[in-house]
């Protein structure tokens, strides 16, 4: 196969005109501006991200479309229209004014992807407090980093994760009540600060003015992993709404008639910029699947309910790659327009085989939690490279620099992957860490972390992580907390963790580790520590490996040396040892 080959931009396939038919046109006349123009607002001037996609569409003849087409695990399946959420979240922001929250107040949600998590996340927005959505899959030491450093008032979780709450608990003072969904009562004593999500909810009104929140306004945290220390809450305002909805346009291309599905949990910023507030501020319908990942389920999804964008991840399309052609053909997957991919790199069989498979390829776009939406992309109109990335959003400005983050590299060499300050949805801080924030911008740039290379066309390709972050099926993991969490063991003296290739999750945790004296070296050991593991993190955190080692590389200064670990378990040269400990 020729992964140099260009595939066309399919304008011959495509069913609708693109929102983004002419890039150069566009990139030439784009102004954020505009894209204002285009919401709502307030007449303050101000901004509020749950007002764009919801509130204003029951003004107008979208009020009664269908927002939400929800399908649960079980087959259960729900629809809400632009009307009933408007009506929901209302009640669940009086439920917050009721408790006492204040603007700016952190409001978490610990649960699956049912609809009562969309509405808590809008709802809270529209009280003007600041959301902090958080897997289902996170362990207690995950919920309590994150529930600790951003002094939540409020957690709104389910019978099934309160064991999790439960074990925390004591450590989060800040927390004043536990909102628990969904009917039966749990059997853990919260002390009082348990509450009944559907009793707040009945005995709430259905109506509620929505905060006029300043443009500046914090309206979503997430949580990301860096090489060292915890994760750290990247902190969007309500300003971010208009890089949502501009790139749910115009990258996603969505057009009011659309049923789009992304497959991303709001967890992870790609389930909140592109599972809730880019589509809903363009009115569009969306898909919703609480189930997990499965080949047939997941066409199933798209057969049922005709998805026609689909916004997902190289993961998964890998797995479906895995899984073949044949479990495609048994589905009537015709309705599929446009499909879209982001969170890692996008291998060139991937974008291949989509056309293959779907007679469409994927559509690679590039990222991150602190940049809030889309800043490169492969469009419609466009030619895709496989394999790269795309081109700039117009009004995002990306250039290679050199090592120092002064000089432009020429076309085709490696750097830093950097940003031109700034866009609306740009990260505004890291929660309580403002000097690590400032150290991610230098000259005008907000240094993104990334290496790449830009080609002769203004494609870029991206190269890897500058630093030791892992990138395990689009979860970033650091490695100091996956670390961390070993060395609670009992036995474990010491941990260095890295990544290791993978050919599905492109990479998985691999952890070295040295025992405290009196323990030996075992595979029950080994599986006793993963175990171990599993109860304290993310499920993709937790290392798939775990090799003993009688004692960690390190610097002179007790660092341990990640970058050696890796070198030695891919046979890559040592490069410079010079700090290595005796
Ligand atoms: P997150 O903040 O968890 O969304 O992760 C962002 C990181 O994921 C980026 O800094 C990249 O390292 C990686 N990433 C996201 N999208 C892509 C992409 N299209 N190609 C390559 N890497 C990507």
């Amino acid at each position: 196969m020729n992964y140099s080959a260009i595939t066309k931009g399919n304008i011959e396939k495509m069913v609708v005109k693109p929102n983004l038919d002419d890039y150069q046109t566009i990139i030439s006349n784009f102004k954020w501006d505009n894209i204002y123009k285009e919401l709502d607002g307030f007449d303050n001037g101000g901004l509020n991200i749950a007002y764009e996609a919801i509130d204003r569409h029951v003004k107008t003849s979208l009020k009664d479309k269908p927002a939400l087409l929800w399908e649960g695990k079980h087959g259960e399946s729900e629809k809400y229209t632009f009307h009933d959420l408007y009506k929901l979240t209302n009640r669940f922001a009086n439920v917050l004014s009721k408790l006492g929250v204040q603007k700016g107040d952190r409001v978490f949600t610990y649960m699956d992807r049912t609809p009562e998590v969309y509405t808590c996340i809008l709802g809270t927005l529209k009280a003007g407090c600041v959301v902090g959505p958080l897997f289902s899959a996170f362990g207690p030491d995950a919920m309590k980093d994150r529930l600790e450093d951003s002094a939540a008032k409020i957690l709104v979780t389910t019978p099934k994760l309160a064991e999790t709450v439960h074990e925390i608990i004591n450590d989060l003072p800040a927390i004043e009540k536990i909102i628990i969904v969904n009917k039966e009562k749990t059997p853990y004593d919260f002390q009082a600060r348990e509450i009944s999500y559907e009793k707040l909810m009945e005995e709430a009104s259905d109506e509620f003015e929505t905060v006029k929140t300043d443009k500046e306004d914090y309206a979503i945290m997430h949580y990301t992993s860096g090489t060292t220390g915890k994760p750290k809450g990247a902190a969007h305002v309500h300003q971010a709404i208009m890089g949502h909805y501009a790139t749910a346009k115009y990258v996603l291309d969505i057009h009011p008639d659309d049923i789009y599905w992304c497959t991303a949990d709001p967890g992870w910023v790609t389930g909140t910029s592109y599972g809730i507030f880019g589509p809903w501020a363009n009115g569009v319908t969306q898909v919703v699947y609480e189930g997990g990942f499965s080949a047939g389920g997941w066409y199933r999804v798209i057969e049922k309910y005709k998805v026609t964008v689909w916004y997902t991840a190289p993961t998964a399309i890998r797995m479906l790659m895995k899984a073949g052609e044949k479990v495609v053909r048994k589905h009537d997957l015709g309705s599929l327009r446009y499909m879209c991919s982001v969170g890692e790199p996008l291998n060139p069989e991937a974008v291949i085989w989509g056309e293959q498979a779907f007679g469409l390829p994927f559509h690679d776009n590039w990222w991150q939690t602190e940049t809030g939406c889309i800043q490169i992309a492969n469009y419609p109109v466009q030619d895709i490279k496989p394999g790269s990335m795309g081109r700039p959003f117009p009004g995002v400005t990306a250039a290679i620099l050199d090592d120092n983050c002064e000089n432009e590299m020429p076309p085709g060499q490696e750097g830093n992957l950097v940003l031109k300050q700034y866009w609306p949805s740009m990260f505004r801080t890291y929660w309580n860490k403002k000097e690590l924030y400032d150290s991610r911008f230098k000259n005008g740039w907000y240094i993104t972390g990334d290496r790449a290379k830009k080609d002769e066309d203004g494609y870029f390709w991206f190269v890897g992580r500058a630093d030791d972050v892992i990138n395990t099926a689009g979860h970033l993991v650091g490695p100091f907390e996956v670390e961390s969490a070993l060395i609670e063991h009992p036995a474990v003296a010491e941990a260095g963790v890295i990544g290791i290739p993978d050919k599905i999750a492109m990479e998985v945790v691999k952890a070295f580790v040295s025992l405290k004296d009196g323990y030996e070296a075992s595979e029950d050991l080994k599986m006793d520590i993963k175990k171990f593991a599993r109860q304290k993190l993310h499920a993709l955190s937790c290392p798939k490996e775990i090799d003993f080692l009688p004692g960690l590389p390190k610097t002179r200064s007790g660092k341990i040396m990640r970058r050696l670990l890796k070198a030695r378990e891919l046979g890559l040269p040592e490069g410079d040892t010079s700090t290595l400990e005796e």
